[in-house]
């Protein structure tokens, strides 16, 4: 294909250019093909999968909601990370495929949860060009409905580049996905250069913060940075979720700031479908296929 085409041109120029002279330079450029090769056939074969982690409300300690997170293991090369993969894809040009069968597979799961009994938000990381393809918000509402769900019990995790790329272009999209009744979130929010100001024109809900400022929740600087991140959001109206609280004294310190929820490895990993089903819902203990 000539995208891939493209994409071997690419990995290649790149290790020209770093390994100048470099035996390995080959080498690593082959891998990085055959890696999108393998990660193209395991989009078109739907080989991947989708684990969930738990976003609870910081005062009660209740799930209010899971993140639905893409994982891919590949026979040869193991467990690849999203982080890898998902750029991998929008070089590939496969981002649209894969966006696809991250709903698929998140909404099917997600909706049997319901069903289930549990009162729940599912979210869903939505990347750049994935947001950029023909008719996103259109085949959203469709694929929702379709799952028998609102779009109210669906929420979108967009990063901070996207939703400040083009304010003007973005904010298009925005408001038509919000005004279906989708909830929008800021994703590693504080890791890009907008301004609460800026993202205040946009129709967003909530703001996640970045896991590099709740880290840093133990020093008095950090612990001055995330309050200043939240009483600014609050006076905006925005709700606030911190992502990658680890452990009890960074959940506190989080609480008594006014964040509202917390999602982490304190509280979940992010778990297996039907492992998730199981947490979530342990008195059913795990519904068929879930
Ligand atoms: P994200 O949306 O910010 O997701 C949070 C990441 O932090 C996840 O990594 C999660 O496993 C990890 N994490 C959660 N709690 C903790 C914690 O307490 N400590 C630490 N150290 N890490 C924690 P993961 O699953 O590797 O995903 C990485 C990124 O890949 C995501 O960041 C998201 O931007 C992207 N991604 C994942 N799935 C999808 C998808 O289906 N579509 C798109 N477009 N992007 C996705
Ligand atoms: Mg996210
Ligand atoms: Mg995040
Ligand atoms: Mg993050």
């Amino acid at each position: 294909q000539a995208e891939q085409a493209l994409f071997f041109a690419k990995a290649q120029g790149r290790d020209n250019v770093q390994s100048h002279g470099d035996m390995h330079g080959t080498g690593r450029a082959f891998r990085d093909f055959e890696l999108a090769s393998r990660l193209d056939r395991a989009i078109r074969q739907k080989l991947l999968g989708v684990h969930y982690q738990p976003v609870v409300d910081a005062r009660t300690g209740a799930v209010v909601g899971v993140e639905a997170l893409a994982r891919w293991r590949d026979e040869k090369y193991g467990q690849v990370g999203p982080d890898r993969f998902i750029p991998l894809a929008e070089q590939l040009g496969l981002i649209r495929e894969l966006g696809d069968l991250m709903l698929e597979q998140s909404l099917a799961w997600f909706s049997q949860l319901v069903r289930g009994g549990a009162d729940l938000k599912l979210s869903i990381n939505v990347s750049n060009r994935q947001q950029a393809t023909a008719d996103f918000a259109g085949s959203l509402l469709e694929r929702v409905r379709r799952h028998g769900l609102r779009p109210g019990q669906v929420k979108l995790e967009i990063t901070e580049s996207i939703a400040m790329e083009g304010v003007a272009s973005a904010s298009g999209l925005l408001r038509t996905l919000s005004e279906q009744g989708f909830a929008l979130s800021i994703d590693d929010f504080g890791t890009g250069f907008s301004s609460l100001s800026q993202l205040h024109v946009l129709p967003v809900d909530e703001l996640k913060i970045d896991r590099s400022f709740v880290r840093r929740l133990r020093t008095r600087e950090g612990r001055a940075i995330v309050k200043a991140i939240v009483d600014m959001a609050h006076q905006l109206d925005l709700v606030l979720v911190a992502e990658g609280v680890e452990d009890a004294e960074t959940a506190e310190a989080l609480r008594e700031l006014g964040v509202e929820m917390l999602q982490g490895y304190y509280f979940s990993r992010p778990l297996a479908p039907e492992e998730c089903a199981r947490f979530l819902l342990p008195e059913r203990a795990c519904a068929s296929g879930m």
